[in-house]
């Protein structure tokens, strides 16, 4: 999940005055002609930024190659895709204040919302924690233990859309992968899916989705499994890819056949 705080006026205060030394331009690819962005939402780990780069400031690292191989399926069955990265938006690709990156975060947030007026469909792709242990039941809807102190959240593959802002093609798009073979073939993997979540849609806030999610052409944030249980059954981020091309390869054709369905390749 991607959790940042962030003063409007300051970015836009920033990002007037200082835009050229903040932002690059070097990711420039037509929004207009791209059926597939994907996202991963989280930074890669510095000393300002352990709140944005997702699970033990190390998701990045582990599902990197994952995303990469994702591009390459839907390139090779026809679909022009384009990896999104934060630091991909910073000069020389990398990130050096907190301030920096609240500002990226912002023009990141604005290309969503470009890419979603033009139909593109729009993945996220994350890795989930496992189990955690949390106070506050409000973080955990469905705990899977019934001790009244602590609640434990079981993580593991699912999908997840923003709980209340997205369209009816997101929707039929999501409910379209729900039904797929992924989750089937993410479990013949071995990879755990959440409890519950096998034949269910997690429905949860989010910023990437609540923007992506209104584009005709579907979003969808997809947990490919959790982090630690990926690692002891595939060990390198590397091998975690290549144990998650046939599910990756069900996602491609699933966008390729809701952007048929309607119209929009
Ligand atoms: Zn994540």
């Amino acid at each position: 999940m991607r959790f940042h705080t962030f003063n409007f006026f300051c970015k836009v205060f920033f990002s007037a005055i200082f835009s050229p030394l903040i932002l690059s331009n070097h990711w420039n690819h037509s929004l207009e002609d791209l059926d597939v962005l994907i996202i991963s939402d989280h930074t890669i780990l510095q000393n300002f930024n352990l709140d944005t780069s997702g699970f033990d400031g190390i998701e990045r690292t582990f599902v990197d190659p994952s995303i990469k191989l994702f591009e390459k399926i839907c390139t090779e069955i026809g679909l022009d895709a384009a990896i999104l990265n934060i630091e991909d938006l910073a000069p020389n690709h990398s990130i050096y204040s907190r301030q920096q990156q609240d500002i990226i975060y912002n023009h990141y947030d604005k290309i969503l919302l470009e890419a979603a007026e033009n139909d593109v469909t729009i993945i996220s792709l994350h890795l989930d924690a496992e189990k955690i242990e949390i106070n506050d039941f409000s973080q955990i809807p469905y705990p899977t233990n019934e001790d009244q102190e602590s609640f434990i959240y079981e993580g593991g593959a699912q999908l997840i859309l923003e709980q209340d802002k997205f369209s009816n093609e997101t929707l039929e798009f999501a409910h379209r992968l729900l039904f797929s073979r992924f989750l089937d073939l993410i479990e013949s993997q071995g990879v755990t899916i959440r409890p519950t979540y096998q034949t269910r849609l997690r429905l949860q806030q989010n910023i990437s989705m609540s923007i992506a999610g209104q584009s005709k052409g579907g979003a969808i944030l997809i947990e490919l499994g959790a982090l630690d249980e990926l690692k002891r059954l595939f060990v390198t981020p590397e091998n975690i890819a290549v144990n998650l091309s046939d599910p990756l390869r069900v996602v491609a054709n699933t966008i390729a056949a809701h952007r048929k369905a309607h119209w929009l390749k």
